[in-house]
């Protein structure tokens, strides 16, 4: 294990599966134990709580992202990405873009809330985020830049079955987290769902509850849940760039990670936490949110999308509670499309962004792209797409030494490349075939 290097002035908190953090400077063994959720100490406050009447059902929840998708098809269409494990319900991913329906030379984004039941207000959030952004599409000068020059995909409902679940049962605290998936031993229950956000696979083995009757529970093999699969699958598919994934209750932004290897991108993901984070107002007004590291032992969606994409991606804890009044609600929901809006601008306009083909075809080469000092071997490289051979990283400004590597093709080297602030570096990379590979492209 490598302790985070981090300091700061702002209060930097390691956030681990409890739900409680402890500050760095505690003993790091106590982050790999996992929690006991029957000791959750918000057991008592909840007890006789009603989901407030303007939080909607599922129903209400897919005609509200149809009437989007019916009223503004020139930006928005939906897609079934998956279905859920249980019940078989339709995954939905939404994709906001300039000619939606086409797959265009753009860096991708990948959203997503309600991987846990009961965290409503991030679909809120999400349904927010679309219903804003494309209403002011056509006035709003930002709005136009981010949706014309990149492919934001929104996944409102990861967790269909444990959300239709959690309605249906809102008498007893604690409210629903997993999905429904059941086990059986011997035809004895032993106990019901899988915690979403410990099932990806990257660490998965080392994360979350190893028993079914676990509020964390992992599941069965990494990846195992439908819902998971259809998140990695159109992450890949979509060689997602950066991404962000609601939750709540803390009013924190979290990035992975920490209690792992130190990764090579953690100066950025701190630097952009940070920047999220400060645009983010506490509810009494006093502060803003604090910055965590998820615990990197652990299969959640965050880990996984920069240990296997190197994307940019963060966890969001909104608000103070599971199901806050309407008043917070605005609050929050004001706040996180300012600070998402702040986040994508970054997206579009950080590090280098290019194209790699091959010298005398012209035709797009899916090439590795090795940037000296931000590779190692527990985390994925990044790697140039396969349709338009585009590839992105995300840098801080700087010089960096840049190797393209690519099967059948003479490596590439390219020195002292300059990477600005608020501004993306363009590369076009030819490559030469191999003397062998162009004799035999003779035969
Ligand atoms: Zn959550």
């Amino acid at each position: 294990m490598i302790l985070p290097t981090i300091s700061s002035s702002k209060r930097l908190l390691i956030f681990i599966i409890t739900g409680f953090y402890f500050s760095p400077n505690l003993s790091i063994s106590l982050l790999a134990s996992p929690g006991n959720p029957n000791s959750h100490a918000e057991k008592l406050e909840f007890d006789d709580k009603k989901i407030p009447e303007f939080y909607p059902n599922l129903t209400e929840i897919y005609a509200k992202m149809d009437s989007l998708c019916a009223k503004y098809p020139h930006i928005l269409h939906k897609e079934q990405i998956g279905v859920s494990s249980t019940k078989a319900q339709p995954i939905w991913a939404l994709k906001l873009s300039d000619n939606p329906e086409r797959s265009e030379d753009e860096p991708a984004v990948l959203f997503s809330s309600l991987h846990h039941a009961r965290e409503a207000i991030g679909v809120l959030f999400t349904l927010h985020f679309l219903e804003e952004i494309t209403r002011v599409y056509n006035s709003n000068p930002i709005a136009q830049e981010l949706i014309n020059n990149l492919s934001i995909w929104v996944v409102p409902v990861v967790n269909p079955d444990g959300y239709e679940y959690m309605f249906q049962h809102t008498k007893t605290f604690p409210w629903w987290r997993k999905n429904i998936r059941n086990y059986y031993t011997r035809k004895r229950n032993m106990g019901l769902g899988v915690d979403l956000n410990r099932n990806y696979n990257f660490n998965w083995k080392n994360g979350g509850g190893d028993t079914p009757s676990s509020w964390y529970y992992r599941g069965q093999s990494a990846a195992s849940e439908a819902e998971v699969q259809a998140m990695q699958k159109l992450a890949l598919r979509e060689n997602i760039l950066a991404g962000a994934t609601f939750h709540s209750y803390g009013e924190l932004v979290l990035f992975p990670w920490g209690n792992y290897y130190t990764s090579p991108d953690q100066d950025i993901l701190y630097e952009w936490a940070k920047g999220i984070a400060n645009r983010l107002e506490k509810k009494d007004g006093r502060d803003t949110y604090d910055i965590g590291m998820l615990d990197g032992l652990a299969g959640q969606s965050s880990n996984w999308m920069l240990g296997q994409l190197r994307a940019a991606d963060f966890t969001f804890e909104l608000g103070t509670e599971y199901f806050p009044d309407q008043k917070e609600v605005n609050k929050v929901l004001h706040q996180t499309r300012k600070s998402v809006m702040f986040f994508l601008q970054n997206i579009l306009h950080t590090g280098i962004r290019g194209h790699v083909v091959d010298f005398q075809t012209g035709k797009p080469v899916v090439a590795r792209i090795l940037v000296e000092g931000l590779e190692a071997s527990f985390i994925a490289e990044r790697n140039s797409e396969e349709m338009f051979g585009r590839f992105e990283r995300l840098m801080l400004p700087g010089r960096y030494n840049l190797t393209i590597l690519a099967k059948g093709y003479c490596p590439q080297f390219m020195p002292e490349i300059q990477v600005q602030k608020d501004e993306v570096t363009e590369l076009t990379v030819f490559l030469m075939r191999e003397e062998s590979s162009q004799l035999d492209a003779t035969h």
